[in-house]
């Protein structure tokens, strides 16, 4: 049989390495800013247009490329960083394997221009899919710029999958903020179809972080140092009071490298045990210095994890590390000592105010008109949308309301609240044709903080209250966005909130939902954002937290529009508002939380496709008793 082995051709086996060292836009950022930090530059500047996907150019003022390392560059385990296997062992680079720029010139088209500082004159190359277009001598100044145009414009299928510019341009961003927080001495600009999203000036950690995350953050930032024989420690973490329900800010560097480490991570929560929310998240900013002989630092082209000789020891100290940092800096509330159970409020109370009872006087009550039925119009799920803005809230009024004090004196009817659970009339006509035969005259009763029992004629029903008020306030919310019927309570004081530029983007994004919803935006100014207005259902403690895991939910669905995205601003809100299993609701609440359930549209399953009811019948029972 003839010989069949072939050896790939360069270009071909670029191809195949391309794909491990560039999955996305964000991949090519990232060698490209580690070559510039490499070469020793002090500025870096980062500019993308459309995501990435039309252009990536970084352009650095280090110690640039001669004529000839400029052309070798390209070429497959050319390095200027490791001579020998045994230099792995002391890395002081990013980069070692000198794979990135042949891998990235085969799936793109290069422009390289370069200079070093003894030459006076540059070289420009063009590089297409691995095949050099041109070579020329240039003006340039000393250092790099290497533009990346038409990424994976020969591998369809690689384009084809990338995601939406915003998607990718925020894997970006996630990339550059890794980079900028390693290196707060290098200053940074990064530009985005041509508008300037940072602009990073030479400074320390901290100065890095609060240029980076926003004005606000700087009070949030307690300092963590300890200098052992295994390793140093330093940065900051946040306080425990600013834990966030998104897992966004929290950063290891190794020896001024971003890496993952499940198990530090360990430690650090260890750390906060008990001084945060269950559900939240610590952040923080943490750099370890240890002997470059003592990691192992992943032969894989992309990974971020690092392997540590001594994991144990360095978990030990870090924990401790940080719990010192946390009494030290008196950020650990004392719970040990002074403490009064009985004070303790669950978190949901804290901050809300008490509201004081109200006498409303109906100045269209006339006593010697002819006594009316009570309108159950708004009741059912037909007629509620039209009753919606009209509707007149019989008394008492909807548990919403009775269970989330809202600051203000006015509570606006939203109809769908308004449900009068008094009349047994009324509540029977409803559910006899929907849901069954609930009874909601029946007597409620609440079960372990979590469920709501109530008989039907044929048996019971055991409600899961989150599940059912978060069904109730999705579909409130879904219809005041699409009917643009959202309600406003104007706020003393504006409500000022500080969001990371990221962040910004979003907002910039939702707004408009977000107004028709019942927000009402000031200024947005930088990275500080002014609410003058909030809807009647949100207490103005709990603005902050909304728009935290607003903000969380929404990151994961950049670029969603029009119903999409109000639906998931829909989720969202009614994920915060909602009642949680622990929270008492007194008979009023229940019942009036029963009524709303069944005049949804859906009333079987939450948002989150999960069952909110289940029925037991009486025969279900008598089997028991079998
Ligand atoms: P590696 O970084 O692993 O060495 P790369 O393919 O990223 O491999 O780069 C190859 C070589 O090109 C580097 O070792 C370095 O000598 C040179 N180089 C790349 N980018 C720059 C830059 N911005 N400035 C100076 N030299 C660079
Ligand atoms: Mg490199």
């Amino acid at each position: 049989m003839a010989d069949i082995i072939k050896l790939l051709p360069d270009h071909v086996a670029n191809q195949i390495a391309a794909g491990e060292v560039v999955q996305r836009p964000a991949s090519v950022v990232k060698e490209l800013l580690e070559n510039a930090i490499d070469a020793g530059a002090t500025s870096i500047k980062l500019i993308i247009k459309d995501g990435g996907k039309s252009l990536i150019q970084v352009v650095d003022n280090g110690i640039g490329m001669s004529a000839t390392d400029a052309r070798l560059s390209f070429e497959r385990h050319a390095t200027s960083k490791i001579q020998s296997a045994e230099d792995l062992f002391n890395l002081n680079t990013k980069g070692f394997r000198g794979e990135a720029l042949a891998s990235i010139a085969a799936i793109a088209r290069v422009d390289l221009q370069t200079k070093t500082a003894n030459e006076e004159i540059g070289t420009a190359i063009e590089i297409e899919g691995s095949e050099i277009k041109s070579q020329e001598v240039v003006a340039t100044p000393q250092g790099t710029s290497l533009a990346v145009k038409h990424l994976f414009f020969n591998i369809p299928a690689r384009r084809n999958f990338l995601k939406s510019d915003a998607v990718e341009l925020r894997h970006i961003t996630d990339e550059f903020h890794r980079v900028a927080l390693a290196h707060p001495s290098i200053a940074f600009n990064y530009y985005n179809n041509g508008s300037e999203l940072f602009n990073l000036p030479e400074s320390n950690f901290r100065q890095r972080i609060v240029n980076i995350f926003g004005k606000k953050s700087n009070e949030k930032l307690v300092p963590v140092n300890e200098d052992t024989q295994v390793v140093k420690v330093s940065g900051f973490i946040c306080k425990s009071e600013f834990a966030k329900k998104s897992r966004g800010e929290q950063y290891f560097f190794v020896n001024n490298r971003f890496i993952k480490s499940h198990y530090l991570h360990y430690a650090v929560l260890a750390a906060f045990e008990g001084l945060i929310k269950p559900g939240t998240h610590p952040g923080y900013f943490l750099n370890l210095e240890v002997d470059p002989s003592s990691i192992d630092i992943n032969i894989h082209p992309t990974k971020t994890e690092v392997k540590f000789d001594d994991e144990q020891t360095l978990y030990a100290i870090l924990r401790s590390t940080i719990k010192h940092s946390l009494g030290q800096f008196n950020v650990a509330p004392t719970l040990d000592f002074d403490h009064d159970s009985n004070l303790q409020t669950p978190y949901e109370y804290k901050n809300k105010n008490a509201v004081l009872p109200k006498v409303t006087v109906d100045s269209t009550f006339n006593p010697f008109a002819e006594e009316t039925k009570p309108t159950t119009a708004s009741n059912s799920p037909s007629a509620s949308s039209s009753s919606f803005s009209s509707y007149k809230k019989p008394s008492p009024q909807s548990w919403e309301s009775l269970y989330v004090e809202t600051p203000n004196t006015e509570v606006k009817s939203t109809g769908f609240e308004g449900v009068s659970f008094e009349s047994e009339v009324s509540a029977k006509s409803i559910f006899d044709d929907t849901e069954d035969d609930l009874d909601t005259s029946a007597i409620t009763f609440q079960l372990k903080r979590k469920y709501i029992v109530t008989t039907i004629k044929s048996g019971m029903v055991v409600i899961d209250q989150g599940r059912a008020h978060q069904r109730v306030l999705y579909e409130k919310f879904l219809r005041t966005v699409t009917l643009n019927e959202g309600l406003s309570q104007q706020l003393l004081f504006p409500i000022q909130l500080s969001f990371s530029l990221a962040e910004i983007d979003i907002l910039k994004d939702i707004k408009d939902n977000l107004t028709t919803m019942g927000f009402v935006f000031g200024q947005i100014n930088e990275n500080i954002v002014e609410i003058n207005g909030i809807p009647p259902m949100v207490a103005e403690a709990e603005v902050d937290t909304i728009f935290d895991e607003l903000m969380a939910d929404c990151q994961q669905n950049v670029g969603a529009d029009g119903f999409s995205q109000a639906d998931i601003l829909s989720k969202a809100l009614c994920k915060s508002l909602a009642v949680k299993t622990g929270d008492v609701l007194d008979k009023l609440s229940q019942a009036a939380l029963v009524n709303d359930l069944f005049a949804c549209t859906e009333s079987m399953v939450s948002p989150f496709n999960k069952p909110i009811y289940v029925t037991i019948t009486e025969n279900d029972i008598d089997k028991k008793f079998m």
